[in-house]
């Protein structure tokens, strides 16, 4: 505490109690999490590191930050003893704040995460028998109010930073207990790599897959500076192959996602028709379903090898007819997309103005679809129990009260 610091010593004539900015270490020392090696570098170098000692000195941390998953300097075994507290006086390695977090009876796990100026967002994690996908947020709420999505009728917004999306991986990682084991040194660790040596919850979280709370390409440098970051071979080492994602159609931004980034790109496409689209993903009267394909059509790497997905969100009589399957065939052909459909039921939350197709429609329209050639799995919707699934993203705390979730956070504890 800083309180004695504050408190004018008796006698003194100036009345007004002037705290020591740096009495609060914790809040001083700058956080490293999400940072690139670069950055790192160009911190290490501003804190009095000389260029060479600033390089090395980032290349270890980094890797013991997203490789290992450590966040005590103390622990990082090949860093000279006396540098430890030089760093620990000056970074930490945090992560997002959990206010709690659920489980559903499939598996499916959530998380209720806090910025630290307040804010909640969420992520999930699907575990299936060959993967485990981890659903990130890249915003708190959204602005874009697509009418069947609980996410675009929250009110506040604000894009999540680099580090806050980056944390919510590492976050993962710690929960599902798997960052490698060792003895520590990059040297002993690429044996370990290479034997496979996790801890025995074996590789869980393999995929990522941008389709939490926000539009990711609304927040465009900071999910790209994650993603790099996520993707670096020297740390967490996700392939581009195993993160998608998802846009509603922000076309000006589609191209750069593809050359800056290079990850897969799944489309909200939602409706075949002007009308249809325009209602219910309002995006769409700004950049309509021609712009939107011709980008799709257009997008780097894009190949019958790594197609794109379109999403297509199943509403009872309002874009799930024989005639509109049909439409959706008519249009992938005609832009020659190489496209693979992923049929979603309508996850349903209180008020939504929409409900869920019939099975025996989403079945027929997916035989439609797979009649003409295209892949059209129906998604098997997870975690419907906790709101987890699709569009149910809505942070439990507008509804429920802070007092609720503390009680709810010690009986989980
Ligand atoms: N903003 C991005 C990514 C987040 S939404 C986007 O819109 O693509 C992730 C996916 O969930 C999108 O395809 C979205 O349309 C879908 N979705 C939103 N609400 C849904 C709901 N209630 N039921 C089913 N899918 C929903
Ligand atoms: Fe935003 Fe995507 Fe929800 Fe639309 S579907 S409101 S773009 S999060």
């Amino acid at each position: 505490m800083t309180h004695s610091l504050m408190m004018p010593p008796p006698g003194l004539i100036d009345p007004v109690p002037v705290p020591r900015p740096a009495a609060d270490e914790g809040a001083a020392r700058l956080d490293l999490l999400g940072r690139s090696r670069g950055d790192i570098a160009a911190l290490f170098a501003e804190a009095g590191l000389d260029a060479r000692q600033a390089r090395l000195r980032s290349r270890q941390v980094f890797h013991w930050i997203y490789h290992r998953g450590e966040t005590d300097f103390e622990a990082m075994t090949d860093i000279a003893k006396a540098m430890r507290p030089w760093l620990a006086e000056r970074f930490v390695v945090g992560r997002p704040h959990v206010v709690e977090s659920q489980h559903s009876r499939d598996g499916t796990r959530k998380w209720l995460l806090q910025t630290a100026d307040g804010h909640d967002f969420e992520m999930v994690f699907i575990p299936d028998a060959d993967r485990g996908t981890l659903c990130v947020s890249s915003q708190v709420g959204c602005t874009l109010n697509c009418r069947f999505c609980h996410t675009g009728t929250m009110r506040l917004v604000r894009n999540l930073t680099a580090a806050e999306i980056v944390g919510q991986v590492m976050l993962a990682r710690d929960a599902l207990g798997e960052w490698p084991r060792g003895n520590g040194t990059m040297a002993g660790l690429d044996t370990d790599e290479s034997a496979g040596h996790y801890t025995s919850d074996g590789r869980l979280l393999t995929n990522i897959v941008m389709m939490g709370m926000g539009e990711p390409l609304y927040n465009f440098d900071n999910v790209r500076d994650a993603l790099n970051v996520i993707m670096d071979g020297d740390g967490l080492a996700l392939s581009k192959r195993r993160i998608t994602l998802s846009t509603s159609g922000v076309v000006p931004m589609m191209q750069r996602c593809g050359e800056e980034i290079g990850v897969n790109l799944a489309v909200s496409l939602h409706a075949v028709t002007k009308e249809v689209r325009d209602e219910i993903v309002p995006l769409n009267r700004k950049y309509g379903i021609d712009e939107l394909l011709r980008a799709c059509a257009a997008y780097p790497g894009a190949s019958n090898a790594r197609r794109i997905t379109f999403e297509y969100v199943m509403l009872r009589d309002k874009n799930d007819s024989d005639d509109d399957a049909r439409e959706l065939v008519r249009l992938l052909r005609a832009y020659k997309l190489p496209a693979k459909v992923n049929l979603i039921p309508f996850n349903p939350w209180p008020g939504a103005p929409y409900e869920c197709s019939s099975p025996e429609r989403v079945k027929r329209f997916s035989e439609i679809v797979f009649a003409a050639g295209i892949s059209a799995p129906v998604r098997t919707p997870r975690g419907r129990d906790i709101d987890a699934a699709c569009g149910q993203l809505r942070t439990a705390a507008e509804k429920r009260s802070r007092a609720e979730r503390d009680r709810a956070a010690l009986a989980a504890a």
